[in-house]
């Protein structure tokens, strides 16, 4: 298993872009809604990073958590958030993975994250996410094959044994694109993932997305975001995701069932190849690596040993 570092984390610090603060109702209820999406979500996430750690080119600890800070919300909807995470101010755990190196720790929803393999998570301005940030920065710092430990913010202790997995990270947004990948982290709203019941579909968006990260889609594409670069990375992720999905054990065709029934692009740009375009790739794909498989099953996703360039 290979770890390269790409950038320094302050680098990564850089990569994240702003996200925007949660803006829902304020009720009880979107609360625990967001909650269960956020539990389903890292579970995704978690699975499809662990499964397909062997060859992807950059790993990190994957804890099987997402976290979450009341700063995400708006000032007048901070108690209603804080019924489902408890209160208190600091980075928590939002979701935790069953099985998962948080859960065997002991961590659970509304645990608040003080340190990290002893660095302290301080408060360093007030952005809604910087925090959090901070705290997915820091995984990036941890050889993924070590243990590493959790502290609360009572000061208590929690070992967490080692689970590589392809670098990212991921959240439930309110608002903002309906999904979406910046370098480090994977972004789904609550209304795309509440919309998707079936979740080897969600899978499906999720491993696009993720493969995005994987193919350092954002630093590719720099500045020069023409058109057919765009698609090029497009078709790309589409690719990758079916590798990821059959490694973790979701049915890659569930991206064919998911564009079937999800008609319009979930980013609404020129750039995107049309759905039947996408379709025939991941077929392509599917065909492709279960050929590869068949011959060696251990064989890795050619994409990530020849990266064409974009053209
Ligand atoms: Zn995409």
């Amino acid at each position: 298993m290979s770890r390269r570092l790409l950038f320094l984390p302050t680098a990564l610090m850089l990569a994240l872009s702003p996200t925007l603060v949660k803006a829902g109702e304020g009720r009880a209820d979107d609360y625990s809604a967001l909650a269960q999406q956020e539990t389903r979500l890292a579970t995704i996430g978690y699975r499809l990073t662990t499964a397909s750690a062997g060859w992807c080119p950059e790993v990190t600890p994957q804890p099987g958590w997402i976290l979450g800070d009341l700063r995400q919300f708006k000032p007048g909807e901070r108690a209603a958030a804080s019924g489902t995470y408890g209160v208190g101010d600091g980075a928590f755990v939002a979701a935790v993975v069953p099985g998962s190196p948080a859960d065997r720790a002991g961590l659970t929803r509304g645990t608040r994250i003080a340190a990290i393999n002893g660095d302290a998570i301080a408060p360093s301005d007030t952005g809604p996410t910087i925090r959090i940030d901070t705290a997915i920065v820091k995984l990036y710092t941890i050889d993924p094959t070590a243990a590493w430990t959790v502290t609360d913010s009572a000061g208590r202790l929690y070992p967490m044994a080692p689970a590589p997995g392809c670098a990212s990270a991921f959240r439930v947004e309110l608002s903002g694109a309906q999904a979406a990948a910046n370098g480090i982290l994977v972004r789904v709203t609550l209304k795309l993932a509440r919309s998707i019941a079936d979740d080897s579909e969600l899978a499906a968006v999720v491993a696009h997305e993720l493969a995005h990260n994987i193919l350092r889609h954002r630093e590719r594409l720099g500045k020069d975001r023409s058109a057919a670069r765009v698609r090029a990375t497009e078709l790309e992720a589409d690719r990758l995701a079916v590798w990821l999905m059959a490694d973790a054990g979701y049915d890659p065709a569930a991206a064919v069932r998911f564009w079937n029934r999800h008609k319009r692009p979930l980013v609404r740009a020129a750039s995107h190849p049309p759905r039947g375009e996408r379709i025939a790739a991941i077929e392509a794909e599917i065909a492709a690596m279960r050929a590869a498989r068949a011959a060696g099953p251990a064989r890795r996703p050619p994409l990530i040993d020849a990266l064409p360039p974009l053209e």
